[in-house]
C-alpha cells in the first residue's frame, strides 16, 4: 500500500540532535538577554576602549553589576586572548572562584575546564584549551614562581580587591613590578567599594573605571536592645520574616560551617512544628567546603509560594550575587583571623563585623527591588562598636608563608623589608616569619634559601606542614605523613556527631584514638581505615565520619604524593613506628609544644600564653605532661587543637638551636608537677 510517508526518510537521531542543539540555542538565547540587562552591559565598548587606552584601570561597581562574570568575557569577545594568552581573574575565596567559573563556561556554551576553567589550591580545571581562568589569589600568587612574569596572560583582573586578602595585597606588589617590565600586560583591579583611591594611588598611571548603577532604597531595622545570643536571634528573625513579610528570598550572614549546619538544624526543626499552614521554606547553606552540586541550588529559582533562606558566611557579602534576595539579616558578626606579632599566637575569633561590611551585607538586599535590613544589634552599637573598614589580612596574619613564596622568587630579605606594600604589616610579624623559617631550617644564618627550603616552597601549604612532610623523609615514613598532612588540610571537620546520636558518635570517635595515640595519628588511623574500607561511604555513615572531607583528604593526599615525587622524596610506609611518625611531626612542629601546668592549663614552653586542650582532642582528659599542637585557636578560651603528646628529649634532638635542656628539665623527672591534681589519671597515659 502507498504511504504519504513514502520516500520520507525519517532520521530520528538526527532530529533529536537537532532539538537539543535548539534547546541549547534557546537557553543560551535567554542568558545572552540576561546579560544584556546587567549594569555593565551599559558600558562595554567604554570599557573596552579605557582598557585598550590604559595600563592599569581601578574598577569600581556595585556588587550584581557583572564585573566578575562580564569583564573576562568582553576581553575575550575583544580579542585579549589572542596568540593562546590567557585571561587571569583571581577571588579571594575557593567557592567564588568555583562558582564563577561555572557560571561563565554555562554563559560562554562550553564545558567547564575547557575555554573556561578555574585554579584552585589541590584542584586544578583548567586544560590546554583553557583562555578564561578564574583563579584564587593563592594559586596567582603561586603562578609566579613558576613564571615571574606571567608570561601566559594577557590580562589579569585582581577581582574582589576591597577585600585586601593576604595573597592579593602581596599580588599588588608583585604585578606592579610585572606591569613596569611588559608594557602589553593589562592590569585590571576591581572592587565594590568606592574607596578606590588608595589603588589609584598605589599603581602608576591608573585610571578609575566606574560601572554606574544604582541599588534599590534599602529600610534598615536595628534592635532595642542588644541581643544576647545572636545566633538565637537570627533564627527567630527568620522565622518572624517568613510567617509575616511578603515574598522575597532571605539571606542570613552566620560565621562558618558549624554555625550554618546548626542554623539548618533549628531552623527545620521550628519550621516543621509551625505545621503545614504556612509556606515552604527552602534553606540553602553557602560555605567554603560545601561540594559544587549543592552549592549550585543557591542560584536556583525560588520555586512560586515558597521561599528561600540562604545562609552563608561572609563569601555572600560581595562574591556571590543571588539574585532575589529581598529581606538581610546581619547579625553583625564574622569569623576573622588575628594575630599577636609579640606573642605570636593566631587566633579565629568571631569578631564585630566593620562598618563597610555592615553597608555592604545590606545592599545585598536592594538589588532587585526595595530590600529591607535586620541588623540584630544596636544602632549605638554600630556607631560606637564598629570600625570603619576590616583590617587588611596583612596586618593580621602569620607571613611565614608569604615570606617563603617571596624568597623563593628571589626577593631579598633586605628588598623584602622594603617590599612595596600597599600598607605594610607589623614588623615584628614579619621578622617572626623570618625567624620562624630560619628555625625550621628553611633559611641558613645569612637569611637565604636553603635547599630545605626550596623544597618545602614546592608545597602549596603552611612552611610547618612543609617541614613535616620534607623530615618524613629522614624518618622513613612519608606516606603516613602526607596521609596526615592531607588530613589536617581539609578545612571542614572529620567526625560529626548528631545531637540525638552523640554518644554513638562519641565512641566511634574514640575508637581511632584507642592507647591515647593523639589526634595526629587519629587522623591517619581514619584515613587508614578509610582507605581499607575501599573508600566506602557505607563505612563512613557507621563510624560518624563526614563523607565529603575524607575525599577531599583524598584529593589532597593523591596531590601530595605528587609533589613528593617532584621533590623526589620516596614513598615509605612506617607504620608500626608511631614515634618516628611523631618525630616527623615534631620537626614541622616543635614551635607549637606545652607543658601541663595545673588544674589541666598548659604553658607554652617557648611563649608567655597559657591554652587548653580543646574537647574534641582524644587527649583532652588524658592530661599528658608535653604535648604538641597544631594550631592554637582562642575561642571562648585558648583552646589546642589537633594535639599529640611527644617526648622531652625528641626537642632536644630535634631542635636543639631552639630548646634548651633548661626549657624541658622539669619534665625528665618521674614526677608530677605539684598540683595537677591529675597524676593518676596521666600516669596511665605516659610515654610508652
Ligand atoms: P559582580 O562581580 O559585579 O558582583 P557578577 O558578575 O558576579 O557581578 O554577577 C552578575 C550576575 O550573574 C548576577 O545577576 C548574578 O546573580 C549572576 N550570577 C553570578 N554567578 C552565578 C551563578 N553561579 N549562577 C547563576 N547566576 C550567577
Ligand atoms: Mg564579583
Amino acid at each position: 500500500k502507498a504511504s504519504v510517508m513514502d520516500g520520507v526518510k525519517f532520521d530520528y537521531e538526527k532530529e533529536v540532535a537537532l532539538e537539543k542543539s535548539r534547546a541549547k540555542r534557546s537557553a543560551l538565547d535567554a542568558i545572552r538577554e540576561e546579560r544584556k540587562k546587567l549594569p555593565v552591559y551599559a558600558v562595554r565598548d567604554k570599557f573596552l576602549q579605557a582598557v585598550h587606552d590604559h595600563q592599569v584601570l581601578v574598577i569600581v561597581g556595585e556588587t550584581g553589576s557583572g564585573k566578575t562574570t562580564q569583564i573576562p568575557q568582553y576581553l575575550h569577545e575583544a580579542g585579549y586572548t589572542k596568540h593562546g594568552k590567557m585571561i587571569a581573574c583571581t577571588q579571594p575565596r575557593r567557592v567564588a572562584a568555583m562558582s564563577v567559573a561555572a557560571r561563565v563556561s554555562q554563559e560562554m556554551g562550553v564545558k567547564l575546564g575547557h575555554e573556561v576553567g578555574y585554579s584552585i589550591r589541590f584542584e586544578d580545571c583548567t586544560s590546554k584549551k583553557t583562555i578564561v581562568k578564574y583563579m584564587t589569589d593563592g594559586m596567582l600568587l603561586r603562578e609566579f614562581l613558576a613564571q615571574p612574569e606571567l608570561d601566559s596572560y594577557s590580562v589579569v583582573m585582581v577581582d574582589e580587591a576591597h577585600e585586601r586578602t593576604l595573597s592579593t595585597d602581596i599580588l599588588f606588589g608583585l604585578l606592579k613590578d610585572v606591569a613596569r617590565a611588559r608594557p602589553d600586560l593589562k592590569l585590571l583591579i576591581s572592587s565594590a567599594t568606592l574607596d578606590a583611591e588608595k589603588f589609584i594611588n598605589f599603581f602608576d598611571h591608573a585610571q578609575k573605571f566606574e560601572i554606574p548603577g544604582r541599588p534599590y532604597p534599602v529600610e534598615i531595622h536595628f534592635t532595642e536592645k542588644a541581643e544576647a545570643n545572636y545566633f538565637d536571634a537570627a533564627i527567630v528573625t527568620t522565622l518572624q520574616i517568613h510567617t509575616t513579610q511578603p515574598p522575597g528570598d532571605i539571606l542570613l550572614f552566620l560565621t562558618g560551617q558549624e554555625e550554618i549546619e546548626t542554623a539548618e538544624e533549628h531552623l527545620k526543626l521550628r519550621v516543621g512544628a509551625l505545621g503545614t499552614k504556612i509556606a515552604e521554606l527552602i534553606i540553602c547553606p553557602i560555605y567554603a567546603n560545601l561540594p559544587t552540586e549543592i552549592q549550585a541550588k543557591i542560584f536556583e529559582p525560588t520555586p512560586k509560594g515558597a521561599r528561600k533562606v540562604v545562609l552563608a558566611t561572609n563569601i555572600a557579602e560581595t562574591s556571590l550575587t543571588i539574585d532575589g534576595i529581598k529581606y538581610v539579616i546581619d547579625p553583625g558578626f564574622c569569623k576573622m583571623k588575628s594575630y599577636n606579632p609579640r606573642t605570636g599566637m593566631e587566633s579565629l575569633l568571631v569578631t564585630p563585623i566593620s562598618k563597610a561590611s555592615a553597608m555592604q551585607r545590606a545592599g545585598r538586599s536592594g538589588r532587585t527591588g526595595p530590600g529591607k535590613c535586620f541588623r540584630l544589634y544596636t544602632s549605638y552599637s554600630f556607631q560606637n562598636d564598629m570600625e570603619d573598614n576590616t583590617t587588611p589580612e596583612i596586618q593580621r596574619t602569620n607571613l611565614a608563608n608569604v615570606v617563603l613564596t617571596l624568597i623563593s622568587l628571589g626577593i631579598e630579605i633586605e628588598k623584602l623589608f622594603q617590599f612595596e606594600f600597599m600598607d605594610p604589616p607589623p614588623l615584628d610579624a614579619l621578622k617572626n616569619a623570618v625567624e620562624l623559617l630560619c628555625n625550621l631550617g628553611a633559611l641558613n644564618g645569612h637569611v637565604k634559601l636553603t635547599k630545605v627550603g626550596r623544597r618545602m616552597a614546592e608545597f602549596p601549604l603552611d612552611p610547618m606542614l612543609s617541614k613535616m612532610i620534607i623530615a618524613s623523609e629522614k624518618y622513613k615514613c612519608s606516606d603516613e605523613i602526607i596521609s596526615i598532612a592531607a588530613m589536617l588540610s581539609v578545612g571542614g571537620s572529620i567526625f560529626y556527631s548528631p545531637k540525638n546520636k552523640k554518644v554513638h558518635a562519641d565512641n566511634a570517635r574514640m575508637n581511632f584514638h584507642t592507647g591515647n595515640v593523639g589526634d595526629h595519628i587519629a587522623h591517619l588511623n581514619v584515613y587508614n581505615s578509610w582507605k581499607e574500607s575501599n573508600y566506602s561511604r557505607q563505612w563512613c555513615y557507621e563510624n560518624y565520619i563526614q563523607v565529603r572531607s575524607m575525599k577531599r583528604a583524598k584529593d589532597i593526599r593523591d596531590q601530595l604524593v605528587g609533589l613528593l615525587e617532584r621533590i623526589e622524596i620516596e614513598l615509605t610506609s612506617n607504620s608500626n613506628d608511631l614515634d618516628a611518625i611523631k618525630k616527623s611531626i615534631t620537626s614541622g612542629f616543635f614551635p607549637n609544644t606545652a607543658k601541663l601546668q595545673k588544674y589541666g592549663t598548659y604553658q607554652m614552653v617557648k611563649r608567655l600564653q597559657t591554652g587548653h586542650i580543646h574537647p574534641s582532642s582524644g587527649l583532652a582528659e588524658v592530661f599528658p605532661r608535653l604535648v604538641l599542637y597544631h594550631e592554637l585557636v582562642l575561642t571562648t578560651k585558648e583552646y589546642l587543637r589537633q594535639v599529640t603528646e611527644i617526648k622531652p628529649e625528641w626537642l632536644l634532638e630535634i631542635a636543639p638551636n631552639f630548646y634548651n635542656p633548661k626549657d624541658v628539665e622539669d619534665l625528665s623527672s618521674k614526677k608530677m608537677p605539684r598540683g595537677s591534681g591529675l597524676a593518676g589519671k596521666s600516669a596511665g597515659a605516659g610515654t610508652s
